[in-house]
């Protein structure tokens, strides 16, 4: 698959060599028109297809993956069902746990074909190494915030200010963002990160908007993730968070709103107005669409499709574990079409581009997401003969929809193989997994600590099925 000439869109291509030079394409000639040089090294690209490397721009590496087994299927009612909140209130994953979340979420990411992603946390030891080890592309999205989610009920959420901490917290994102751009890999960047539109007071954010606007660097936050926020902002400035945004000059190109599912037209939100989407689009800024956490809490965008025919840059991101683009893209296509009961929403391409151009594009880049002369040799290559690859009339077709990472075999960032064999050449995720399941089992243990009703994680979150005794 390469790019279609100067053209935003992917075609399909048989037969070609690529060739990498100092970490870039530099060339796709008809295979065999130029034979290789000697010493030049050569990867047998025979029964392969090559994709450009997935780009996600929001995910939480450090934190999702302790959630494994505890967030799928929970959630507060009275909170409209999301389980953001209670969730982010009682369990708080240790930082030797967070730090082994990550190895294992970049090994997952990169097993799905991953190569660029938007890490998005507050900063631990030893991040920006990890991020480095694992060969992958990134941007730094040290998270900050003058407020933090508690509850006193089920159906009443509170917001502890702290503007001081929210100040001390940007100054040391601003540090860590310099020092991830100063790294000699030359595959970190930046991003400025506060954290939620609810959360962060408007002197910080403008602060934050500020920073953005002098670097260069991508800038984003959440919004329109819960009815909760959509109600609580409503409250405070009688408009909904996108335009309060709007309000604040925050919206721009450069600018990723995560997840914008709560848009004033969405059906659990109805307000009055009908003018979200068009600021959005308007102002250039792109949405970071994560369908997985959504669905999973019976919720979806209103829908994909509309978003995209507005002219809003729509890429594709993992909120939650696992950290696969592949399973996003599917379901962005099937919750799109659930939602506009229409299958022209979102089809097998648009999600696809979605998870590359869309993405990239979003960052302001043009030089990741495709496969073409220039581009850098971020690669994907991905079994053809697999059984769900097979017939291989559609290759993305069966990609998406059947095999998805079962089939990816080797993963190149800036030509280097990071993925070999289906398995990562630098990390160690079968170490982390250990120190993460300890981890995860004190995360849950202190809950009775920091649960507003002090309740163990059993009756937070339940097992899927009772331990039977006997
Ligand atoms: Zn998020």
């Amino acid at each position: 698959m390469v790019r279609d000439g100067a053209a935003d869109r992917h075609v399909y291509r048989r037969d070609v060599d690529l060739f990498l030079k100092d970490g870039r394409i530099a060339e796709i000639t008809p295979a065999g028109a130029r034979p290789p040089q000697a010493n030049e090294p050569v990867l047998d690209g025979a029964g392969l297809l090559a994709l450009p490397g997935l780009v996600n721009i929001h995910s939480h590496p450090s934190t999702e993956p302790g959630y494994r087994g505890v967030r799928e299927d929970h959630g507060v009612p009275e909170q409209q069902m999301t389980g953001l909140i209670e969730r982010l209130q009682a369990f708080r994953l240790g930082e030797e746990g967070r730090a082994a979340a990550a190895e294992m979420a970049y090994a997952e990411m990169l097993r799905a074909g991953t190569t660029t992603a938007c890490d998005v946390t507050v900063p631990f030891d030893g991040w920006l190494e990890t991020m480095v080890r694992s060969g992958m592309r990134f941007y730094a999205a040290p998270t900050f915030a003058s407020a933090r989610w508690g509850m006193s009920a089920p159906q009443t959420v509170t917001w502890k200010w702290d503007e001081a901490g929210g100040i001390a917290a940007f100054d040391k994102a601003k540090t860590v963002m310099a020092e991830a751009e100063a790294h000699n890999s030359g595959r970190l960047d930046a991003m400025v990160f506060p954290a939620q539109i609810d959360t962060v007071t408007p002197e910080l954010f403008a602060a934050g908007r500020r920073l953005a606007d002098e670097t260069g660097r991508p800038f984003s936050t959440h919004i329109g993730q819960s009815v909760v926020e959509v109600r609580e902002m409503i409250r405070r400035h009688g408009v909904t968070p996108v335009q309060w945004a709007a309000a604040q000059a925050l919206l721009k190109p450069g600018t990723v709103l995560a997840h914008c599912i709560l848009l004033d037209e969405h059906p659990q939100i109805a307000w009055h107005t009908r003018k979200d989407l068009d600021l959005i689009a308007d102002a250039g800024a792109a949405v970071a669409h994560c369908p997985q956490p959504f669905a999973r809490y019976g919720l979806a965008m209103d829908h994909v499709g509309r978003y995209r025919a507005r002219g809003v840059t729509v890429g594709l991101g993992t909120d939650c574990a696992p950290h696969n683009l592949i399973e996003e893209m599917r379901l962005a296509i099937v919750a799109g079409r659930l939602m506009s009961e229409d299958i022209a929403s979102l089809d097998t391409g648009g999600a696809f581009e979605a998870a590359t151009i869309g993405g990239a594009k979003a960052l302001g880049r043009d030089d990741i997401g495709v496969l073409a002369p220039g581009a850098l040799a971020d690669i994907v290559l991905v079994d053809l003969a697999y059984p769900l690859m097979q017939p291989a009339r559609d290759p993305l077709r069966s990609f998406v929809f059947h095999a998805a990472d079962r089939a990816v075999r080797t993963v190149l960032v800036n030509g280097e193989v990071v993925l070999k064999d289906g398995a990562p050449v630098h990390l160690d995720p079968a170490g982390a997994m250990e120190r993460l399941a300890e981890a995860q089992m004190r995360m849950l243990k202190d809950s009775e600590k920091h649960d507003y009703a002090g309740r163990p994680a059993e009756q937070i979150a339940p097992l899927s099925l009772p331990l039977s005794s006997g």
